[in-house]
């Protein structure tokens, strides 16, 4: 079974740049009265504890939402940060972070029952889909949530096209096994034959590794030969001076100290790179630590 567990990781830059854009992403879907469909295949627990052990042991979110809720420009943030500020800060009422929401949380709070919008989640670990259980219990949103301790490409194919025939589909594999570079491609090439009008949203690790080089490259291809608008977003946070050493050329750095991220979308709304534009170099201003800082929007 699978050793990744998210809860190591929450709230790290990663999970910065990826739940910044989710927001962006389903804010803008969810703009239009027409019910969507928000698919999440690799969903994680839905919330996790900053203070727990996980966190702690790892302090991953110290160097991600705790560093940029705590700087001086949080108060005057681009809108893609102060929207996501302001929604991590809604499950901490308190005003201490102490919650940090996975990307099924981030979803659903921004979901309209009114609209019947729907959010589907898949989550493999055992542990994780049990709390992923437990927790979206606690929202009382009835048959807008459904999840299933399935394989989240499998469960994928019989979702698509969803009903509501607008939908948003999150691929956020822990990419633990090489496999899941190669099945995220597939993925998203059988997925634009059944479905060409959805929205897919891809995270995956910059690393040196040929597989996570060669995803964007493969995403970009299938896109291009689809005839669909793409979008491609990475944020290089840069190493910390006591690390810069340590990682050896062609090895794949434990994700613990992964220094960068990428997400790539395929029929990206029209309004987010210019908002990426705007906030990704205060993001970087806040995060960024010494050499390698570097971040880059293309699109088609
Ligand atoms: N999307 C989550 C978020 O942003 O909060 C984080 C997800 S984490 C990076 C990846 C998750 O996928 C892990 O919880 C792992 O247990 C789960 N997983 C791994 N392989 C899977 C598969 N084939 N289908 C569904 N879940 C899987």
């Amino acid at each position: 079974m699978f050793s990744y567990r998210h809860g190591f990781h929450a709230g790290n830059h990663a999970d910065v740049l990826k739940h910044m854009v989710l927001i962006a992403v389903v804010k803008h879907l969810t703009a239009k009265p027409a019910a969507l469909t928000v698919i999440d295949t690799h969903a994680g627990a839905g919330l996790y504890r900053l203070d727990s052990e996980f966190a702690d042991t790892s302090g991953e979110a110290q160097d991600g939402i705790l560093k940029l809720a705590a700087s001086p420009l949080a108060a005057q943030a681009p809108a893609l940060v102060s929207d996501y500020l302001e929604l991590v800060a809604r499950f901490n009422p308190s005003g201490r972070m102490k919650i940090y929401p996975g990307s099924p949380f981030v979803t659903q709070a921004l979901l309209r029952q009114e609209a019947r919008d729907k959010l589907r989640l898949f989550e493999l670990h055992p542990t994780d889909s049990k709390a992923l259980a437990a927790h979206v219990e606690q929202l009382e949103a009835g048959r807008q949530v459904a999840i299933k301790r399935e394989d989240g490409f499998e469960g994928l194919r019989a979702l698509l096209p969803p009903p509501s025939r607008r939908a948003l589909v999150l691929i956020d594999p822990s990419y633990e096994i090489k496999s899941d570079y190669g099945r995220v491609g597939a993925c998203i090439q059988e997925s634009l034959k059944k479905f060409a009008t959805g929205t897919y949203m891809v995270w995956y690790p910059v690393i040196p590794r040929p597989e996570a080089h060669e995803l964007p490259r493969r995403l970009k291809t299938l896109a291009n030969q689809a005839g669909k608008p793409w979008l491609h977003v990475t944020l290089n946070i840069g190493q910390s001076p006591e690390r810069a050493d340590t990682h050896t050329p062609g090895e794949t750095p434990p994700r613990q100290g992964l220094t960068a991220s990428g997400v790539f979308l395929v029929n990206p709304p029209h309004t987010l790179k210019p908002a990426l534009q705007e906030a990704l170099p205060k993001v970087l201003e806040v995060l960024g630590r010494g050499r390698g800082q570097a971040q880059a929007v293309e699109a088609s």
